[in-house]
């Protein structure tokens, strides 16, 4: 990524180890890798990892065919290479030769348990620990490179739900919904979709994570649209909830309500605020309207390089709100056999105040065919 300044990066991570005393940090492909090296790249069987001696420099330990893209896309010039057909394990342990004696060592927690295990062979003596504390204490508060990306992303995630909004009539499958939400989502630039979306139609949207399947969308029916992109490694992530046809007074009310608890949590998410007040002012007005058993998550969730992060905001999360963090509110009331709505917002606090980054209007919409 252009503008990032991953030697600052490091530096900050470095204060964090020296703080809790870790050694030693060893990232795996992913969203902590992306953040502090500059590579992308999903999981696999070949071990590659990133190791940050909190005494040394930082190197890569990478497959051979990684090799000339790690240093295109990277910051870090130590990189060693292995190759198909070589002993792995050995050759982590050859790069870890002077490693030997450290004591705290911190893996990523989306290591695999084969990766782990070459790591324990490797650093015998030492006490392996989670990394997950540290690396979510660096990523919560957004840098202003992270903040512009989090931005065009949403705007492009705007002109996908515009667009699927538009296409979205009676007749049509779910299934055909989640395809066109796919198709809006790369036209608008996305690299590819955050997660498999939801097109949840009539008695479908009372369960908040049903994907889609082939139920036929009906007049009358509450259509729950969430979906999100990914954007230089950073995820979108918004909901919307329209009626098709017509929507009918309980329809309304319960519509009318998460979106009142919507409006009420954004105005009540400010830089100091607990996390978990946010999350009370949401669930006290869907409580005072009668809704209370059925709003059954947490209300938001922060996002980044992940689609779920912290900061979390949710009941017992006494962490204040701080400039730079970014987090949905997403209030939903979920009526089984009937309905759901859910209308998901990402914020950014901003001035002491969260501001949305998804611009894509709230009102109550019925869309006529
Ligand atoms: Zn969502
Ligand atoms: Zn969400």
């Amino acid at each position: 990524m252009e503008n990032v300044d991953y030697p600052g990066r490091w530096k900050r991570c470095r204060a964090f180890m020296e703080a809790q005393d870790i050694d030693l940090l060893a990232l795996t492909p992913g969203p902590n890798m992306t953040y502090m090296t500059g590579f992308l790249e999903t999981p696999g069987e070949r071990l590659l990892t990133a190791l940050f001696p909190r005494d040394g420099e930082p190197r890569m330990v990478v497959p051979a065919l990684y090799e000339e893209q790690v240093h295109r896309e990277g910051w870090i010039g130590d990189v060693r290479a292995w190759k198909d057909g070589d002993d792995q394990a050995a050759f982590l342990l050859e790069q870890m030769s002077d490693a030997a004696g450290l004591v705290n060592v911190a893996l990523d927690t989306r290591m695999w348990a084969r990766f782990v295990l070459m790591f324990h062979r490797a650093l015998p003596g030492a006490l392996l620990q989670d990394a997950e504390g540290l690396m979510q204490e660096l990523r919560i508060v957004k840098g202003p490179e992270e903040i512009s990306i989090l931005r065009r992303a949403h705007e492009a995630t705007d002109r996908a739900m515009a667009a699927v909004v538009e296409s979205l009539e009676e007749g049509q499958v779910e299934r055909d919904v989640a395809n066109t939400i796919r198709n809006a989502l790369m036209a608008a630039g996305a690299d590819a979709a955050s997660f498999r979306p939801i097109a949840a139609s009539g008695p479908n949207g009372s369960q908040p994570h049903y994907r889609f399947g082939d139920r036929v969308l009906r007049r009358g029916d509450a259509v729950v649209l969430d979906f999100g992109g990914m954007f230089a490694g950073y995820y979108t992530d918004v909901t919307r909830t329209v009626f098709l046809g017509k929507a009918d007074d309980t329809q309304r009310k319960v519509y009318e309500l998460v979106k009142e608890a919507n409006e009420r949590a954004v105005d009540a998410a400010r830089a100091g605020t607990p996390a978990e007040e946010v999350d009370r002012e949401a669930r006290r007005v869907i409580t005072d309207g009668g809704y209370g058993d059925h709003f059954i998550h947490r209300t938001g969730h922060g996002i980044g390089l992940e689609v779920h992060e912290e900061p979390y905001i949710v009941e017992g999360s006494k962490r204040p709100l701080e400039e730079g963090m970014a987090f949905s509110v997403e209030p939903g009331i979920y009526l089984p056999d009937r309905f759901g709505v859910r209308i998901e917002n990402i914020v950014l606090v901003e001035d002491g105040r969260a501001r949305r980054l998804d611009r894509y209007p709230r009102d109550l919409q019925v869309i006529s065919s």
